[in-house]
């Protein structure tokens, strides 16, 4: 097939981003900042600093600068999987018969399977440039450790990764892959902390959960010297380091004379896609562009569509700042049913400010129809999706559906964030034929919202 516009979009080495896309200097109204929960007042860097690098928390609350150094040593690891390929969906457009014309930026091909390696690069280099020793976090379903793990081997960082122990036990080669480099991989609860010896005397033999696995990982790290914590969504910073995403559809777009009239991410913690959408985002609060911007989520955990935009903390285990942001509830559970990821209770503050702003717009799916989606498309573009990533799919298939039924042609740019190899148990639910969707009632939503926090 000879067509104007490659089947992949490369950029050379060269026309990479040298700079991160700080969105929140194109933006009128900031997001409220972080609380510290015990004075109920905004958190300074000194409250930070036993947590976070020093570099994060300055990117954190950095409103003013434009554009961010993306410093060489940073550039030297994302050279081993960036540029990302951006893709046009020619089969996809063949099979749906649309007028439309698709992308995706895929983000999955690495060994952790998706775009969580660009801030994992970025805070690692942070902390050992900070002449830090360790660095811990938490991880679910592992995609996050392994992220933070081929970071950590590569700066030459110690990682202790707390991992939710049903997951540890469910996918021991996740935890493997882990280990494999170098990283410590500790089933939470643990009886390394406090924290983990509090849960397991009140719950022996609980599988653990996030909240718990997140505290245990703070507590590790403010009371271990030359060592902080590392969060890999949510937080602006982390928004920021994953722009490098949005960057390098733009400049590949630029070469081509193409401008997007749709942008569509999956959103969890929401950090894939503000930094897909940021440049673009830009340009349009400058006026430049009135593209549509679209955050997908999971019926089954709607945070932006059916949730209350509040100060809540991060955690279920109410340790972390509070955050003005579009939430469930801190306690808020998916139903146990739910197996395609996105399972966070809260949203970005820059992603739920702009939502708040109507400068972007919110889709929930349910997760039935997403594996239907993420099967199309395996089938046709030859990518298997991670479930996440599919909910982006879905909502482009209708997206250039609705083309094809107005006759319309239209630009639709989605964020790939990942493949679906880690994620087999539920393409086997699927396959199975035992998948169900189900969408919390007002009355499930209640007790998650009671979680929140009176101000
Ligand atoms: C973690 C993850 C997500 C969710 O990303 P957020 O930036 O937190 O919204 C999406 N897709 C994949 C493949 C992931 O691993």
């Amino acid at each position: 097939m000879a067509h104007e516009i490659p089947y992949k979009i490369y950029l050379t080495e060269q026309e990479m981003p040298k700079t991160w896309y700080n969105v929140k200097a194109h933006m009128k109204t900031q997001h409220p900042p972080f609380l510290n929960p015990a004075t109920g007042k905004p958190c300074t860097k000194a409250d930070l600093q036993p947590v976070f690098c020093d570099e994060c928390i300055d990117q954190e609350l950095n409103e003013t600068d434009e554009y961010i150094e993306i410093p060489e040593g940073i550039r030297d690891f994302y050279r081993m999987f960036r540029p990302s390929p951006l893709v046009r969906a020619y089969y996809l457009e063949r099979l749906l018969d649309t007028p439309a014309e698709i992308y995706y930026k895929f983000e999955g091909n690495n060994t952790s399977g998706s775009h969580k390696l660009n801030s994992a690069a970025a805070q690692a280099y942070y902390a050992k440039k900070q002449g830090l020793k360790s660095i811990t976090t938490e991880t679910g379903a592992g995609q996050w450790g392994t992220a933070l793990a081929m970071a950590s081997a590569f700066y030459g960082l110690n990682l202790d990764v707390y991992m939710v122990k049903v997951s540890a036990e469910q996918k021991p080669y996740r935890r493997e892959v882990i280990r494999t480099y170098g990283a410590n991989v500790i089933p939470s609860p643990s009886d390394t902390t406090e924290a983990g010896r509090k849960i397991l005397k009140e719950f022996p033999g609980t599988g653990g959960s996030l909240g718990c696995a997140i505290s245990e990982a703070v507590e590790k790290a403010v009371s271990t010297p030359s060592c902080r914590y590392v969060l890999g969504s949510v937080l602006d910073h982390v928004l920021l380091h994953q722009s490098v995403i949005g960057l390098e559809c733009k400049t590949a777009f630029e070469k081509y004379g193409i401008q997007p009239d749709t942008v569509i991410g999956c959103v969890g913690g929401g950090s894939n896609f503000g930094g897909l959408i940021a440049p673009f985002m830009g340009d349009k609060l400058d006026g430049k562009n009135d593209i549509d911007f679209i955050g997908v989520e999971p019926a089954s955990c709607p945070s932006l569509t059916r949730g209350k935009f509040a100060y809540d903390f991060c955690d279920s285990a109410k340790i972390t700042p509070l955050a003005k942001m579009y939430t469930l509830g801190c306690g808020f559970m998916p139903s146990p049913n739910h197996a395609g990821g996105l399972r966070y209770h809260g949203m970005s503050p820059v992603v739920s400010q702009l939502y708040h702003d109507g400068y972007l717009r919110a889709v929930s799916v349910e997760q039935s129809k997403v594996f239907e989606a993420a099967v199309m498309f395996a089938k046709c573009e030859g990518i298997l999706p991670a479930p996440e990533s599919s909910h982006a799919i879905r909502v482009a298939i209708d997206e250039a559906l609705r083309c094809k039924a107005e006759g319309k042609k239209k630009t639709i740019l989605f964020g790939l964030t990942g493949t679906g190899y880690f994620d087999l148990a539920a393409y086997k639910q699927y396959n199975d034929g035992t998948m169900t969707d189900y969408v919390p009632t007002e009355e499930d939503l209640a007790k998650g919202f009671a979680s929140i926090p009176k101000l």
